[in-house]
């Protein structure tokens, strides 16, 4: 077994609910309750679930951008919440985070050439005269040319904007990204080709990517792993040939019912949740998904499962499997 690049061991947000007059705390959010897995480097592995699963903040966990409140992260063996501010600075660029909106990032009164290029600078990692040639070499690989880099971003289509937003984290030699729902804005033909310079770029430079995303058929395409999120706790994560053929879990047996399969015979019988996805201010007792469950027994409201190893690395977290 490879190396690992990143071990994410028990991490847990929560972020406190104030009110009142004297803004008391009164509760905690959940957002993030005792997640674990681990990415190989050149890897990639998938994070999906529902909206409000908690994914988004997972990644900004990792990237130390919000602090945790327990858990460990490791960065090539390292407690990335325990290094030095100073220190953090210097691996800041090892590890990237690309956003579902670029255009959000980018200032419109910046062009992309500098936008991307600022970076380099801000980290000392060029000195001024060769920005504009690493700029260039940057977008040539991101699929765009060197007519772009004097352009301004609302001159830009969303799958070149994205492409914008990948030059700008790659020019800066990382070894991990966290890529946050990069594709779901993007139209089906668009998204391919992103996914497919994802996965180019992957090949050429060895990165290493947490690729984020509620879509399951998009993870498909590009993860070798997939973990499954719901309220802020994994409930299964497996490789994705396991994860496609054989899923253990009701809640990734749900997700994957709805992907859709391009032979009709094979098509899979879809899997309905009654009700939204609970608050994580209140999560349910026991296992968070018995409300939810088809197959909750007694048991499930009371008892928390442990993720277990089925095999394979192949881990779920429900009293039935
Ligand atoms: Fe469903 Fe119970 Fe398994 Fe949770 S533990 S997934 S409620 S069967």
């Amino acid at each position: 077994m490879a190396e690992a690049l990143l071990e994410v061991e028990h991490l847990k947000k929560y972020f406190p609910v104030n009110a009142g007059f004297l803004g008391r705390t009164v509760g905690q959010v959940k957002a993030v309750d005792d997640v674990s897995f681990h990415i190989r480097a050149g890897e990639t592995f998938g994070l999906v679930g529902e909206s409000g699963s908690g994914k988004s903040t997972v990644g900004r966990t990792i990237l130390r951008l919000t602090d945790k409140t327990a858990g460990e992260v490791r960065f090539r063996g390292r407690d990335l919440h325990r290094i030095p501010e100073p220190e953090l600075r210097s691996l800041r660029p090892k590890l990237q985070l690309i956003f579902q909106d670029p255009y959000s990032s980018l200032n419109p009164r910046v062009r992309v050439g500098d936008a991307i290029g600022e970076a380099l600078l801000d980290h000392g990692l060029a000195p001024r005269g060769e920005i504009r040639e690493r700029v260039l070499e940057t977008l040539a690989a991101c699929g765009l040319s060197s007519y772009h880099i004097d352009r301004f971003p609302h001159e830009f289509s969303g799958g070149q904007r994205q492409r914008i937003g990948i030059a700008r984290a790659i020019i800066l030699n990382p070894d991990l990204i966290v890529a946050d729902e990069p594709v779901s804005a993007l139209d089906v033909s668009i998204q391919a080709q992103i996914i497919n310079l994802f996965r180019r770029l992957q090949e050429t430079r060895g990165l290493t990517y947490l690729f984020i995303s509620h879509d399951l058929s998009v993870v498909e395409h590009l993860c070798s792993r997939i973990g499954v999120l719901y309220l802020g706790t994994m409930m299964e994560t497996a490789s994705r040939d396991e994860l496609f053929e054989r899923p253990l879990h009701p809640y990734t047996k749900a997700l994957l019912s709805a992907v859709p399969v391009p032979i009709p015979k094979l098509k899979r019988e879809r899997i309905v949740l009654k009700g939204d996805i609970p608050s994580p201010a209140n999560p349910p007792s026991g296992c968070k998904f018995h409300t939810r469950c088809p197959l909750a027994v007694g048991r499930c409201r009371e008892e928390v499962p442990e993720l277990r190893n089925v095999g394979s690395e192949h881990y779920v977290a429900c009293h039935l499997v």
